[in-house]
């Protein structure tokens, strides 16, 4: 199993949009795929069309161990689960906090939750590095960095690996960046352009240098900016539902073969050592 927590700081880049649609191709791939909305705003649940109410089990009452994760977790398709999330996961930071052992909250909920029959859980966390994040960053093997090409993209990225640098030596010394994913990308521009060259000349230094990062790569997939990618949530469905013949649906078939690719080449340590 794969655990991936799909991350960045960064508000708007393409998180949810990633974790649901990568989460679904991998599901359509014939993986069993469980998308864990660990964000407040919920946007993975309504993007999948669940609208919880306060009262409806979440991930919230799994973290406070008011459900379990099956009593809280929707099917969507035979092949691919929610974990939602609803407005109480905004208290649980709160309600946390003081908790001995705050920081693996959730990856104690899923180890005691007999997940093995899923073949990829993917994480998608608020645009933070707040204890939600962080309780992402000790319960996965790998991130996910989906960057949106903007002549800031790379802003920001050093808070985001020193706090990977910290868990990874502290708490959770299998995490690694595994891969970062452009999104948004409009082909041919300048930008995109400068900021696919700014994220491979950073990954090359780094590649010289032992780190959670060191052997992280730029996906060859790049997600196109595409429309339907944006329409798909108002109805409740994934892209693969909404629009199967779109570029957004090409674009997350793709980048799904290629995680899974990764995960197939050293699934017995980890997967993307073969990557410097
Ligand atoms: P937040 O930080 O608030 O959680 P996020 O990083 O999860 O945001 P998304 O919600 O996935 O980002 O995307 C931000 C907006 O951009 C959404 O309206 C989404 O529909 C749209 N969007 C995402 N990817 C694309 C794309 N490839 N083409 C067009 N629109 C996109
Ligand atoms: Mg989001």
């Amino acid at each position: 199993m794969r655990k991936i927590a799909v991350i960045n700081q960064k508000g708007g880049v393409g998180k949810t949009t990633t974790s649901v649609n990568l989460a679904a191709a991998l599901s359509g791939h014939g993986h069993r795929a469980l998308i864990l909305d660990l964000d407040p705003q919920a946007h993975a649940s309504l993007h999948l069309g669940i609208h919880l109410g306060e009262d409806d089990a979440s991930v919230y009452d799994v973290m406070t161990q008011r459900s379990s994760v099956a009593d809280a977790m929707i099917r969507i398709t035979p092949k691919l689960a929610l974990l939602p999330a609803n407005i109480n996961l905004a208290a649980a930071e709160m309600e946390l906090a003081s908790e001995v052992g705050r920081e693996f909250i959730l990856r104690d909920a899923l180890d005691r939750s007999y997940l093995d029959l899923y073949d990829y859980i993917i994480v998608d966390c608020p645009p933070s590095l707040g204890l939600l994040t962080l309780n992402a960053l000790t319960a996965v093997d790998d991130i996910l960095l989906p960057m949106q090409p903007h002549y800031l993209a790379l802003h920001g990225l050093s808070q985001l690996l020193q706090t990977t640098d910290l868990v990874a030596k502290r708490l959770n010394t299998d995490l690694r960046l595994a891969a970062v994913l452009l999104t948004m990308s409009e082909p041919n521009t300048r930008l995109c352009a400068e900021v696919e060259s700014d994220v491979s000349e950073f990954l090359q230094t780094a590649s010289a240098v032992e780190s959670p990062w060191q052997h992280a790569r730029l996906l060859d997939t790049r997600i196109r900016k595409n429309i339907k990618l944006a329409e798909a949530p108002s109805f409740g469905q994934t892209i693969f539902q909404y629009a199967p013949d779109s570029n957004g649906a090409c674009d997350y078939d793709r980048a799904a073969k290629e995680i899974d690719a990764l995960a197939r080449v050293d699934s017995e340590s980890n997967w993307c050592s073969d990557a410097a």
